[in-house]
């Protein structure tokens, strides 16, 4: 069991940097979850902590011990990758003690890691089988159990479920959710799956273009996102963003996009100082747009043209037109909303974000 710090960690590729000043102290015991779109530099910051790659600036520690310097080897961490590359001509016990015969191990003590293991993973039964012989989600399942045998610090997850299918997929995160519940060891889990970060992660990490976007638990990034890139990146359907301006009284200024006006009395003049040419970007999730007249309906009203609806079984995704922009309204299959129609929407005045049009920082 360890922590894990990053101090101004900068990673490059010739003149391209992937990794730009990036601190983050992951605590002992947590589940960190990097999350952010493809090429974000998630698996790089994964391997510079593993030591499968040189960092440029700032220090690695590893329990307070600063391991830059330190070869990957000997840095008491085990990582599962998304191809779990076993190996074929061994059988399912052989593939999980390779790692501690190298490392000369006593073949009584690499037995009864072996079998823990197994018994943690329900992989008892198929100790004698090669990889061929198995599903997917059981080898994803050895490549797991490839790692535990380590007792590892700390465990590296680079998008090891990428590979199954959906369903197995879900039932594979649970499954590592409650290895981490039972291990308590510190996991850095790397994926670009919001659903995934979400469920699985202690905290979050939203990572874009080698930046860190904000960090926090997931609800925090959910309801407090702190710039419209998280806000659109967390949360499906995604959050529907409205360019808008800012009319009305200094005393009583009104954010109006389109036909939807929403009174700011409530906000700091502090916080609308910081909109540049007194225009922003409005966001709501499609989850807090109601029709009015039906349960959560908020004091803020609206008209959408309805364009096109998507059938989900449990609620319906309207796509809707509110003056010439467009959004998104998750709604109960109970409510009638067919295109063509004319709908009236409600929200909370709380439920909707702020940000600044130009940086698309959140406006507090
Ligand atoms: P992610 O895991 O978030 O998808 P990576 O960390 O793998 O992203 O990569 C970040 C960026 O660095 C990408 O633009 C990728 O193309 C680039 N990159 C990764 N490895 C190398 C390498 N060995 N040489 C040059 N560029 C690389
Ligand atoms: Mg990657």
């Amino acid at each position: 069991m360890a922590n894990v710090s990053l101090r101004g960690i900068e990673k490059s590729y010739g003149a391209f940097k992937v990794v730009r000043r990036m601190d983050l102290e992951i605590h002992d015991g947590e589940f960190l979850v990097l999350v952010g779109p493809s090429g974000c530099g998630k698996s790089t910051t994964l391997r510079m902590i593993a030591g499968l790659e040189d960092i440029n600036q700032g220090q690695m520690l590893i329990g307070e011990k600063v391991v830059n310097g330190l070869p990957a080897k000997d840095r008491d961490i085990a990582m599962v990758f998304q191809n779990y590359a076993l190996y074929p001509h061994m059988d399912v016990f052989q593939n999980m003690a390779f790692g501690l015969e190298l490392r000369k191990f006593p073949k009584a003590e690499i037995k009864s890691r072996v079998e823990d293991a197994a018994k943690i993973l329900s992989l008892g039964d198929l100790l004698k089988r090669r990889p061929k012989e198995l599903s997917g989600g059981q080898r994803q399942r050895v490549a797991l159990g490839r790692a535990i045998v380590r007792q590892p610090k700390v465990f590296l997850f680079d998008e090891p479920l990428s590979n199954l299918d959906a369903q197995l997929r879900v039932q594979m995160r649970a499954e590592i959710s409650r290895l981490h519940a039972q291990l308590k060891t510190t996991m850095v889990y790397v994926t670009h799956d919001q659903v995934e970060a979400m469920t699985m992660g202690t905290r979050i990490v939203v990572m874009k273009g080698g930046d860190v976007q904000q960090v926090g638990a997931p609800l925090e990034l959910y309801t407090k996102p702190a710039n419209r890139f998280v806000a659109g990146f967390i949360g499906t359907p995604q959050m529907n963003f409205l360019e808008a301006a800012i009319e009305g009284s200094a005393e009583a200024p009104v954010l109006v996009a389109e036909t939807l006006r929403l009174p700011l009395e409530g906000k700091s003049a502090a916080a609308l100082a910081g909109l540049e040419e007194k225009r922003c970007t409005l966001g709501i999730r499609p989850s807090d747009l109601h029709v009015v007249g039906t349960p959560g309906a908020g004091s803020i009203n609206f008209d959408a043209g309805v364009d096109m609806v998507e059938i989900l079984g449990a609620v319906q995704i309207a796509h809707i037109r509110v003056g010439g922009q467009t959004m998104r309204a998750e709604l109960p299959m109970r409510v009638p909303c067919k295109p063509g129609e004319t709908i009236r929407l409600a929200a909370e005045p709380e439920a909707f974000h702020i940000f600044n049009a130009t940086s698309g920082v959140a406006v507090a």
